[in-house]
């Protein structure tokens, strides 16, 4: 529903009054950065177009700032809410997971992995997610001819009970030249009652031809005070909600990773410290579980495991110049970097940044996870070695 979407009042407004005016466009594109809602919102929108019982402000509803929602209540509303509507239907990049599905891949062979996810989420999850979850590997998802197919005959089908019949592709900048074609007919030549919901985060990916046939909505990144209220009403305390919120960026998916994170911050700091000793003993077999165990965390988590590394880095450099009143920490990594701190100098301090850096870009892309790290523990033995060597020379001199 709208009241679910967190903060962009104006861009909800704008919706509604559209379709008060009686425009509901054949095709609109709602384009912005991940994390955004975008989801949610094109949902919400099906849901608000369908509901028989729409609610208004005017009529005494609390509807969190909002003129008007769905109702939320009619059998319309509770299947759109679960993404069980026969007229909703779903367009998404997939590939074979080389399991239950070893060839012609399509959407609908993960709908049960796209509700769980959808659901889990409320809707704010990454590509790279939504790859995890379909459990294919390191293969690239894309939104290919049998999903082209796929569109003609769900619109072949007479709507069965909706007033409009919603077709929401995810990701379009996912189509490949194929499926494109396929499309392109369908946006020229509208079928009746027929909406068509297309989400991207990049659209300068998206083919010219598709995206001259769409209405461009420009959903953007959430406010940072709505952010702020919405994680406080998720159960934050207001000085973590504001600290979450000015990290997140505006993004649902990054507030999301950042909340776990700030309960993970523990963990990833006794993985670091219990990290670097064993990279300090060059113990080699440790190192090699060590890979394994993080690399079942799943790309997003790492990720964010490896931006603490550089916030267990910058402490540590702080600490060994003396800077201790930049430090926001607990006692244990205070302690921890007290002790490390003789072996992260402005001289050596580049090569860590560089290392945990990359770590981060290549986690984005297609790389083969245990053996970064394992590559990575190998650097972090040498820059350990060095410092070492260069502690002695110093106390000899
Ligand atoms: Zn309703």
């Amino acid at each position: 529903m709208f009241r679910d979407i967190v903060g962009r009042k104006d861009l909800i407004e704008r919706l509604i009054s559209a379709v008060h005016a009686g425009r509901i466009p054949h095709a609109q594109l709602f384009w912005g950065p991940s994390g955004d809602q975008k989801l949610a919102l094109a949902i919400a929108y099906a849901q608000y177009i369908n509901c028989q019982h729409k609610i208004h402000a005017s009529d005494g509803h609390d509807l969190g700032g909002i003129s008007s929602d769905a109702c939320g209540k009619c059998p319309s509303c509770i299947k759109f809410q679960k993404l069980v509507h026969p007229d909703l239907h779903f367009i998404y990049p997939n590939n074979i997971n080389g399991g239950t599905i070893k060839k012609d891949s399509r959407s609908l062979d993960y709908i049960e992995e796209w509700r769980q996810i959808y659901l889990a989420t409320g809707g704010e999850f990454s590509y790279n997610e939504w790859i995890e979850k379909m459990g294919i590997g390191n293969r690239q998802a894309l939104i290919n001819i049998r999903d082209g197919r796929q569109i003609l005959q769900d619109l072949s089908l007479k709507s069965s009970e909706a007033k409009f019949r919603t077709i929401v592709i995810w990701l379009i900048e996912k189509l490949n030249i194929e499926a494109a074609s396929t499309l392109l007919k369908t946006l020229e030549e509208p079928e009746p009652q027929t909406v068509f919901l297309v989400l991207s985060e990049n659209p300068d990916q998206v083919l010219p031809t598709i995206l001259s046939r769409l209405q461009l909505v420009k959903v953007p990144k959430v406010e940072e005070d709505a952010m702020t209220q919405h994680l406080q009403l998720s159960g934050c305390s207001p000085q973590e909600a504001r600290m979450i919120s000015s990290r997140s960026g505006g993004s649902l998916i990054d507030a999301r990773l950042l909340l776990e994170n700030n309960e993970m911050r523990k963990n990833f700091h006794e993985a670091f410290a219990d990290w670097m000793r064993i990279c300090f003993r060059l113990d080699i077999a440790a190192i090699q579980a060590f890979s394994e165990r993080m690399s079942a965390l799943g790309r997003e988590q790492l990720k964010f495991f490896f931006e603490n590394c550089l916030d267990e880095i910058q402490g540590s450099l702080l600490t060994r110049n003396q800077c201790t009143q930049w430090i926001r920490a607990g006692e244990e990594e205070k302690n921890f970097w007290a002790n490390f701190s003789a072996f992260v100098s402005n001289q050596n301090v580049h090569q860590y940044y560089t290392l945990f850096d990359e770590a981060i870009f290549l986690t984005g892309r297609n790389i083969y996870i245990p053996a970064l790290l394992t590559n990575m523990s190998l650097t972090i033995c040498r820059i350990l070695t060095d410092a070492k060597k260069e502690l002695q020379r110093q106390s000899t001199r």
